[in-house]
């Protein structure tokens, strides 16, 4: 990162294309069904065939109200649908149908926790119903037009441009992932392009209120990536402010092989995409009833999660806020609290060792080495004194580093606790034979002491004593 930084700032907002959790596309019966044979999931409307007419997908409009409704936008009692006109061998009809002027919703907001422990609230422009387009599949032969994903539902999120560097728009994403998972909205998963973010970066001197000319990086797959492309543009303009060279109006993408941003078009001036209202749909309407029966079907929110969590398991709001970060983090703790039933040590293990770790290894939840049964089998073992807590972090690293389960680690490398007084007087004899000076200064008065000769017991067990036990002895043996 540049020194400059502490000169300019960043503008950043950002745009997010979901596809919707439905059954079947948005106009017409065909299913929305990722990875089927090319060009099965086709009719007549979704081909663009002449004289075919869409109907709206009330499911699909069901699920972007929960959108609307859980990120607090104004829903609009009546919206219409717009042809955007461009041409591309993905799209036979010429034109997606989605929303312009009139979009279903607006003013919408979503508060994030940052790094530092803050809260910021970042403004929803809007939110829009369209359809996808198909794909092209480039093939040694040639190229094939895959139709399957043509009109499928999708709703484009648009925020205001509130952030203001890399870990905000991180932050914002991650947290309307996590929305749009707990909703049953979207799944979320970025590798099929269910969801997938273009970022619009400027960048201005400080103090100046105008905003510079933004760049928009297309299609960036995950949250990490985005941040990366983030940092990396805001560095590319400021270097050619200080240059003195225009920034131009770009679309850019990122090379996460290269770790640079490249030039994919010159947007000189705003593509004209000709919208019109579309002819064949009338336009939507929302009642106010079908408003509260959507509002009563409403899955669990985070921030509802968060509120059971502190009742629940006895959570600080804090720890409940970082456990509550993602449905998969959620359901993980609560599967991890079924197994061990010790709801405070599973959230810190989650919420410090494992996710500690997780960040380190650039992983997400859901690829975590240690599954959620096998951290609750580990916390029994540590309650039930079998293993200190010290000797778990140490299981646990293995487990974390081979998937393996803790019962035949702390069995291959033998390290039961050692709860045999016996044993353990041994290792305290050894250790007072080894220290007279200080084995007469305790005596002297200098109880202090009595930690050291703890942890050279402990030292000498490596770590397996068990340490209430190695106190109450030493005591025992000196006094
Ligand atoms: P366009 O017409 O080019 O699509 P919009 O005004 O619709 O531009 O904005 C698209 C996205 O870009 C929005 O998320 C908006 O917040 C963001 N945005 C707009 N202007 C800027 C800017 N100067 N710098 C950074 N982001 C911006
Ligand atoms: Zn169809
Ligand atoms: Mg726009």
């Amino acid at each position: 990162m540049s020194d400059l930084r502490e000169k300019y700032e960043a503008v950043i907002g950002l745009e997010v294309h979901a596809q919707l959790l439905t059954k079947s596309k948005m106009f017409c019966a065909c299913a929305n069904q990722y990875g089927a044979e090319i060009n099965t999931n086709i009719c007549p409307v979704c081909t663009g065939q002449p004289g075919a007419l869409p109907t709206v997908n009330q499911r699909a409009v069901e699920l972007g109200i929960r959108a609307a409704i859980a990120l607090d936008c104004q829903i609009r009692s009546e919206s219409i649908f717009a042809r955007k006109n461009y041409f591309y061998p993905d799209l036979p009809k010429g034109y997606q149908i989605s929303q312009y002027e009139k979009p279903y919703c607006e003013h919408g907001k979503i508060t994030v926790r940052l790094k530092s422990g803050e809260e910021k609230t970042f403004g929803i422009t809007r939110i829009h119903f369209e359809e996808d387009a198909g794909k092209n599949v480039h093939a040694s032969h040639g190229t094939v037009v895959n139709l399957n994903r043509a009109g499928v539902p999708l709703i484009e999120i648009v925020s205001e441009p509130d952030m203001r560097n890399s870990h905000e728009a991180g932050q914002y994403l991650r947290a309307l992932h996590s929305i749009l998972r707990y909703g049953d909205i979207c799944d979320g998963n970025m590798e099929q392009g269910n969801f997938r973010c273009d970022a619009n970066i400027s960048v201005r001197k400080r103090g100046e209120t105008k905003f510079g000319t933004k760049v928009e990086l297309k299609n960036i797959n995950s949250f990490r990536f985005v941040e990366k492309a983030i940092d990396y543009e805001i560095d590319r303009q400021i270097d050619m402010v200080e240059k003195n060279e225009p920034i131009r109006q770009q679309t850019r993408t990122w090379n996460s092989a290269k770790n640079i941003t490249e030039l994919m078009r010159e947007k000189e001036s705003a593509h004209d995409y000709r919208y019109f209202p579309e002819p064949d749909l009338s336009p939507l309407v929302i009642s106010s009833a079908w408003l509260e029966d959507i509002k009563k079907v409403m899955p669990e929110m985070p921030v509802q999660v968060r509120e059971r969590f502190q009742k629940e398991y006895g959570l600080s709001d804090y720890d409940a806020g970082v456990l509550t970060a993602s449905k998969d983090l959620a359901l993980y703790y609560q599967e991890a609290v079924k197994v061990s039933n010790n709801s405070k040590a599973s959230a810190n293990w989650v919420a410090n060792e494992l996710l500690g770790r997780l960040n380190a290894a650039g992983k997400e939840i859901d690829q975590s080495p240690v599954k959620s049964d096998q951290l609750g089998d580990l916390i029994i073992r540590i309650d039930k004194s079998e293993i200190s807590g010290k000797i778990a972090k140490t299981v646990f690293e293995e487990m974390f580093a081979t998937g393996r389960n803790p019962g035949d680690i702390i069995k291959e490398k033998g390290l039961v606790q050692i709860s045999d007084t016996g044993a353990i007087e041994a290792a305290i004899d050894k250790v007072i034979a080894a220290n007279p000076t200080q084995v007469a200064d305790y005596k002297a008065g200098k109880v202090k002491l009595l930690a050291f000769f703890v942890g050279q017991v402990m030292k000498e067990t490596k770590g397996q004593a068990n340490p209430g036990m190695v106190n109450e002895l030493v005591k025992k043996k000196l006094d």
